[in-house]
């Protein structure tokens, strides 16, 4: 377990987190949306704008090929990291978004009209919107999987909607909203017996759970840096090799070729057939410093620091009146979605920042989750590994002022 000291170390490396809010001090729980960075990314950032920068993979010279190194150590540090086979089956993306397009888009081109694809009710719009976008050009069928009141899955459900039109499911490790953490190695346990390849979105997994990518044995698993310490605008799509390889391009452009005539086009071996352009390299190589950050302190550690956090925090919250925390499940990460009474989550959320608590409110890009628990949206609050038990009691405080004020 983490120690109070060990909590402080670890702030100073946050500055942000020393910054005031309508006067007061600042109280971040907005970590699921985005996590902060600690100082190791933001000057190693500055270190390769100020000394190094030159673009990758083009040049002989010295600059190029630092860069090219800083971004190459960066995939291998990743793949380490998710205990990937090897660093073709690590792309790099703008994030769990485009990464998620990407499969839908290019190895979603070997489905056909009336393929199904399994989705469940709890994902983000990231997980639903490309695969609709499939569907409009080929005729798939999208089928979803409910959820009990706790906010788990119905597992019977998934099991169920296997048949043989069957070709892929896709589906989140750990929900942005009801902090469920679902059994996905079961879940792809379940798929490949049969014979469907599985994406995992694990852009709420990643900061806060290991992921080995072998031991789940999962086709395809998405996350991006920004919620894990890390830079803005990186992601990454793990694939295994055997799909990358007959998967086709998904953009086109330079680095993704071999050789270009006008009349015809080879590409360039994986990774690189995926990564179309000039990628953001100077986010890349600083993203390994927030694969350091995690595991110098270790994500066990992270996540059980959270966990002690979220359920100090969802206990007192019960004692508010007429407070509802949406995911209850015994199995979840430090995620609390809540409604107080007849408040509107946006007023709760403004009058919480009135007190220096950022919190998120809204539908959370998960409209279809919020269809089914019939509201419009909640008041999300999220750990991450800075957090604090006094700002676990502000938050406890200004949420506690926030309803009686709303009553
Ligand atoms: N999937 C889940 C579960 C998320 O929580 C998010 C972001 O909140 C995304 C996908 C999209 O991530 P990004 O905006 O970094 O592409």
């Amino acid at each position: 377990m983490l120690t109070p000291q060990e909590i402080e170390e670890i702030r100073r490396e946050f500055p942000i987190l020393a910054r005031e809010v309508s006067g007061k001090g600042m109280v971040y729980l907005d970590n699921t949306a985005t996590s902060q960075t600690p100082l190791s990314v933001v000057d190693e950032i500055h270190r390769i704008y100020t000394t190094s920068k030159a673009n990758v993979h083009r040049g002989v010279h010295t600059l190029s090929q630092e860069m090219t190194d800083l971004q190459e150590q960066s995939r291998e540090k990743i793949r380490k990291y998710i205990n990937a086979d090897s660093r073709e089956e690590v792309i790099f993306t703008r994030g769990t978004t485009e990464a998620i397009n990407l499969v839908a888009s290019s190895f979603g081109s070997r489905f056909k009209r009336g393929d199904e694809i399994i989705l469940t009710v709890m994902e983000h719009h990231a997980n639903i919107v490309p695969w609709q976008l499939l569907r409009d050009r080929t005729g798939i069928v999208l089928r979803v999987v409910n959820i009990n009141d706790l906010g788990e899955l119905d597992l019977n459900e998934y099991a169920s909607l296997f048949n043989e039109r069957t070709v892929m499911a896709s589906f989140c490790h750990v929900s942005n909203v009801l902090g469920t953490i679902n059994p996905v190695k079961e879940m792809i346990a379940t798929a490949h017996s049969h014979g469907v390849p599985v994406l995992i979105d694990g852009a709420q997994a990643s900061p806060h759970l290991r992921i080995d990518v072998k031991d789940l044995d999962c086709d395809f698993y998405v996350f991006s840096a920004h919620k894990m310490y890390g830079p803005t605008g990186i992601g990454v799509l793990y694939g295994k090799k055997r799909w990358l390889e007959e998967m086709p391009p998904y953009q086109g452009g330079g680095e993704m070729i071999a050789k270009v005539t006008f009349e015809h086009t080879t590409y360039a071996e994986l990774p690189f057939k995926f990564e179309a352009g000039t990628p953001d390299f100077v986010g890349i190589a600083a993203f390994s410093k927030a694969i350091d950050f995690i595991e110098n302190i270790g994500i066990e550690n992270i996540a059980d620091h959270e966990h002690l956090l979220m359920e100090y925090t969802q206990e007192r919250m019960m004692k508010i009146p007429e407070m509802r925390i949406f995911g209850t499940a015994p199995h979840k990460s430090a995620v609390i979605s809540f409604l107080v009474g007849r408040s509107h989550p946006y007023d709760l959320g403004l009058l919480l920042d009135k007190q220096g608590v950022e919190v998120r409110t809204g539908h959370h890009c998960a409209m279809p989750l919020m269809d089914r628990l019939d509201i419009p949206g909640t008041v999300r609050a999220s750990y991450a590994v800075y957090n604090t038990f006094e700002e676990a009691d502000t938050f406890l405080k200004a949420l506690t002022r926030a309803a009686a004020i709303l009553e």
